[in-house]
């Protein structure tokens, strides 16, 4: 388990109410330049029994950023740059469903994106890559997860959608009805774009997902406000720290998802065609697959495009 240099680290992204990781050694704040602009903060690195840990808490200390204003590019971008490899999200959610009580955890398989005006891929700008979504949650991560639930002694439910919002205001009841038609388990206003992302730069992703409320659909429980999710996230951010403490040591060190290689046959624009900055910017991402064109002229690349 002691791991070298290279060995991968554990990243965590904190949902509101999880601004720090206590129990970290090693601790060191790092800013990271990203060609996608600024991060929500610098990253908390540090060790947690052995395992190299990279924390970001999602919405900046003191929870300065809202969902909408969040660079989740630069945020994802910044872990793999730091050398994660997972990145368990912790996030709270309204539930969706009866069975389903505030204080639960849930480990969601799926995700459906409502959200409206976000950045939700690296590509672009000449290089176009098609990355499958259809099981967007790395499986093994999502069992360390469920595992170090029960652990912990808290209620998780493994599986479920998730339903991302654009926020900031609260659903309305029609809004809320409608979601619970669609079948989903859960609603939250950060986990997309983050989940593409991360699929995008071959992580292995993950959610945990704390209820705090149950939206504003249930006839005998108020509807959601800030108060009442606050409250329930002081309890629930307790639990969070014993989830993740029990989590870390059993991740890794290797992978043998297929996480590490969804890359691979996602690119659809010929090498050649690739236009020297975009290849250049997003070498983090295309160096492995593509290392004979990293010095790429420009010059030569136009006249072969003829
Ligand atoms: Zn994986």
């Amino acid at each position: 388990m002691a791991g070298g240099a290279a060995e991968g680290a554990v990243g965590v992204i904190g949902g509101s109410g999880l601004y720090e990781f206590p129990g970290l050694a090693d601790v060191r704040w790092r800013r990271v330049r990203t060609p996608f602009g600024e991060p929500s903060d610098a990253f908390c690195t540090g060790r947690y029994l052995d395992r190299r840990v990279i924390f970001l808490p999602r919405h900046g200390r003191g929870h300065r950023v809202m969902p909408s204003e969040l660079n989740f590019r630069a945020n994802i971008w910044g872990l793999k740059t730091l050398g994660a490899e997972w990145v368990i999200s912790i996030s709270a959610v309204g539930s969706m469903k009866d069975a389903i009580r505030p204080l639960d955890l849930v480990v969601p398989d799926q995700f459906f994106d409502a959200t409206k005006r976000r950045a939700s891929t690296f590509f672009g700008d000449g290089i176009v890559a098609h990355v499958g979504m259809a099981e967007p949650v790395c499986p093994d991560l999502a069992t360390a997860l469920e595992k170090a639930a029960r652990q912990a002694g808290a209620t998780v439910h493994r599986g479920g959608t998730y339903v991302c919002i654009e926020g900031p205001q609260f659903s309305t009841k029609a809004e809320s009805r409608i979601y619970r038609g669609w079948g989903v388990d859960v609603i939250g206003m950060t986990n997309m774009p983050e989940a593409k992302l991360a699929r995008e730069a071959e992580l292995c992703y993950a959610t945990l997902a704390l209820a705090t409320d149950y939206d504003v659909w249930h006839e005998t429980h108020e509807p959601v406000s800030v108060e009442a999710v606050v409250r329930n996230l002081l309890k629930n951010v307790a639990t969070a720290k014993d989830v993740l403490r029990a989590a870390i040591p059993a991740i890794g060190p290797g992978r043998t998802c297929e996480c590490p290689s969804l890359l691979r046959n996602a690119v659809i624009t010929h090498p050649k065609a690739f236009p020297r900055r975009t290849r250049q910017r997003l070498g983090l991402l295309l160096d492995k697959y593509f290392p004979g064109e990293r010095r790429r002229r420009a010059p030569a690349q136009r006249s072969r495009r003829g």
